[in-house]
């Protein structure tokens, strides 16, 4: 197992002027990064956390929210990310499976952390009040040790937590840096968020590469657009709504040359929205990965991102790719199961070994993605892995939500689908049967799921019927649910 020092300690100690971060609050050089993420691990110490710990965070994007991420590694404790949207019922889940010890919060998300926590909590302020303790803070850090639990739905309705290891994060970083290349100029914008790996790649990216990294609270296309023009930023990751709406916004004035990536990835992209940005001129790269890929893992290179429209690209440099039909490597151009295997590719789910094993076979991880590669070897996404919904960039799980439905006393059956949405790609409506002889209103079922699930995840619409398509073994059959939509409008 690699050991190396503590990137942050590294990083400061090799260009401790540069700016690590850039936000609405001004500028945080590394050096002050460094000293300022040491007094939160020391405050932190001092709660008594430390080795192995669980610390969740449940935090806007911005620079405290980075220097706790930063500071953790001082104490050797791991991340867990709480994305700010859930309910306090789905926090406290997800608490309670991590063991966490600590839910760590900010001023707007503190009336959510108080109802959610069974755990210890406490608000940043709070922290920053505290005496910090003296003692040794780590100094190295090894690359197979656990720095992430990252929680993401799946099929079975209940999250998992993703393990990413600080060899995880290095691979995805090098491998990212080996394909898009590295100016010293470099400034990442970050408006998605430092929950989800799309956000804390960015970070991670940034204390490596030596790169700043423009925080922005929230996504605004106007906002992201103007720090492209007027605040130096080089390259952005975005999904493609935001894609969408910065192009709007952007109403055909083009970039600066400056400007040289816009990494777009999670989940599928309307073909007309790249051509209009290949007529603009705008670099889009198109990527694939995942949460358990710690980012990218397939991501097209800038000379073909022309060329291939519509492809996520090759898998990066120490990554492979296979497509499997069953237990056979599908031919060129034949769909098949998107499989993957690197460096970057996750320890496996926290406390679920069971699942680990079934998706986890001699680093070969299988995404559950349907996919094809052509003949040169480029990735072609065909469809998302068994049922998920991805609506605005986050991801909804039918299951999840059909479970919230079947929780109310007079639904005995439910079914989730996605559908097609202009402005989020796709939203989840539901189909229940209720108890014969009972009524309930689709806005009951929608006030009940909104107290389980967060927004993005309650049905759009609710559509009351008397049967839902099943197979033979009685299973639902959600790709048949929009034909109940159909039988309605007739
Ligand atoms: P997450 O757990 O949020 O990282 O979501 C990962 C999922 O997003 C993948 O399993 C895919 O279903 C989807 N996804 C990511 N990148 C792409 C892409 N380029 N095209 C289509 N779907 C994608
Ligand atoms: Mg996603
Ligand atoms: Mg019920």
């Amino acid at each position: 197992d690699i050991q190396m020092p503590l990137w942050l300690t590294k990083r400061a100690a090799l260009t401790p002027e540069r700016t690590a971060l850039a936000s609405g609050g001004g500028n945080m050089t590394w050096e002050d990064l460094e000293s300022q993420a040491k007094v939160t691990a020391r405050r932190l110490a001092k709660l008594g956390i430390g080795e192995g710990d669980r610390v969740a965070l449940l935090m806007q994007n911005g620079p405290d929210m980075a220097v706790v991420i930063h500071a953790l590694p001082f104490l050797g404790a791991v991340f867990v990310p709480i994305n700010s949207r859930l309910v306090p019922s789905e926090i406290r889940w997800q608490l309670a499976d991590a063991g966490a010890k600590l839910l760590l919060y900010d001023l707007p998300h503190r009336e959510t952390a108080e109802t959610a926590a069974e755990t210890e909590v406490l608000s940043w302020d709070r922290l920053a009040s505290l005496k910090p303790a003296e003692g040794p803070l780590r100094s190295h850090l090894h690359l197979g040790e656990l720095h992430t639990i990252m929680y993401t739905s799946g099929t079975t309705g209940r999250p998992k937590g993703v393990m990413l290891s600080y060899g995880n994060h290095w691979w995805s970083a090098t491998s990212s840096v080996f394909n898009l290349g590295l100016d010293m100029n470099d400034r990442w914008l970050v408006c998605t968020p430092f929950f989800h790996m799309s956000g804390l790649s960015i970070l991670m990216r940034s204390v490596l590469y030596g790169i700043t990294a423009v925080i922005h609270p929230s996504f605004d296309p106007a906002a992201a657009n103007r720090a492209i023009r007027e605040d130096g930023v080089t390259i952005i990751s975005v999904v493609s709504t935001m894609l969408a709406q910065m192009v709007e916004e952007q109403g055909g004035r083009g970039y600066p040359d400056h400007f040289r990536c816009m990494l777009l990835g999670g989940g599928p992209v309307p073909k007309p929205l790249l051509e209009r940005c290949r007529d603009q001129g705008i670099p889009v790269f198109q990527t694939y990965g995942l949460t358990e890929t710690a980012s990218q893992i397939v991501t097209l290179a800038p000379e073909d991102s022309l060329r291939k429209l519509g492809s996520a690209g090759k898998p990066l440099f120490p990554s492979e790719l296979r497509i499997m039909d069953g237990e056979e490597e599908a031919s060129p151009g034949q769909p098949g199961e998107i499989v993957v295997r690197g460096p970057n590719v996750t320890l496996g789910y926290w406390k679920r070994s069971d699942v680990t094993r079934e998706v986890l076979r001699d680093g070969w991880f299988r995404t559950g993605d349907i996919g094809c590669v052509d003949r040169e070897g480029f990735l072609f996404v065909l469809d998302r892995r068994s049922d998920l919904i991805i609506s605005g960039g986050e991801n909804v799980y039918p299951a999840e939500v059909e479970a919230a439905l079947l929780a109310h006393p007079v639904v005995v059956e439910a079914g989730v689908t996605g559908v097609a949405d202009k402005r989020w790609g796709a939203v989840p409506v539901g189909f229940v049967r209720v108890k014969p002889g009972e009524v309930v209103t689709e806005k009951e079922l929608v006030r009940f799921c909104g107290e389980r699930l967060a927004r993005y995840k309650i049905p759009r619409r609710i559509h009351f019927v008397r049967e839902l398509p099943k197979n033979a073994s009685n299973k639902l059959v959600r790709r048949r649910l929009p034909e109940l939509l159909e039988e309605k409008e007739e």
